[in-house]
């Protein structure tokens, strides 16, 4: 009988090695699919990459409405190239080159850079080490979820409630510190930053 208690007891210390639990941990933390070193090299280089980076939750975002209703036309004249591919087509920055990346103000306000809506505080920012600006959790009802199946794998777009503008993803579960666990992965060249936190609200 005590033998019989002494292999049940090797085999579960056997096939329980905790390693598996470490490798979980930090294959969750990797921010994007694609490792950093791949978008890094391969996105300057290769222009159909940005159509990779994109994402294709764009056909259920279409019965969507906003109250910011400008055209294609419109969004191009007041946004710049590369704001325009990611805010309005959905596109990703390369990581580690947004302006936000490591700024951590210790006041103030992030705005959309497409409709000036305001949207994440700077007590909501924390580091993530990711190479894009990650929050903690958004000024209420200023951002709206979609489920984006592309590339295979189902992950939770991230846009601006007030016109639509793609900021990024939202991830869940990752084990950061903070209140809530959920890192909003936000491109910087979606947000532009205001230490002013009193006009924000006169405009909003
Ligand atoms: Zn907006």
């Amino acid at each position: 009988m005590r033998f019989q208690h002494l292999t049940r007891f090797l085999r579960i210390l056997t096939t329980t090695p905790f390693i598996t639990s470490v490798t979980r941990r930090s294959i969750t933390r990797i921010p994007f699919p694609i490792s950093r070193t791949t978008a890094l090299k391969a996105a300057p280089a290769i222009p159909f990459l940005s159509s990779f980076f994109s994402s294709t939750a764009k056909a259920e975002e279409s019965n969507m409405s906003y109250p910011d209703q400008r055209s294609e036309a419109e969004w191009r004249a007041v946004l710049s190239p590369e704001q325009f591919r990611v805010l309005r087509e959905k596109g990703t920055e390369a990581p580690y080159t947004g302006e936000y990346d490591s700024k951590y103000p210790s006041k103030g306000v992030f705005t959309c850079a497409g409709c000036n809506a305001p949207l994440y505080k700077a007590s909501h920012k924390f580091k993530s080490g990711c190479g894009w600006p990650a929050y903690f959790d958004s000024i209420p009802g200023a951002v709206t979820r979609h489920t984006d199946r592309s590339f295979g794998m189902e992950r939770t777009e991230i846009v601006c409630s007030n016109c639509g503008g793609h900021l990024g993803h939202v991830f869940k579960g990752e084990g950061y510190p903070t209140p809530t666990d959920e890192r909003h992965c936000v491109n910087s060249i979606s947000l532009k930053f205001t230490e002013d936190e009193e006009a924000v609200k006169s405009k909003a």
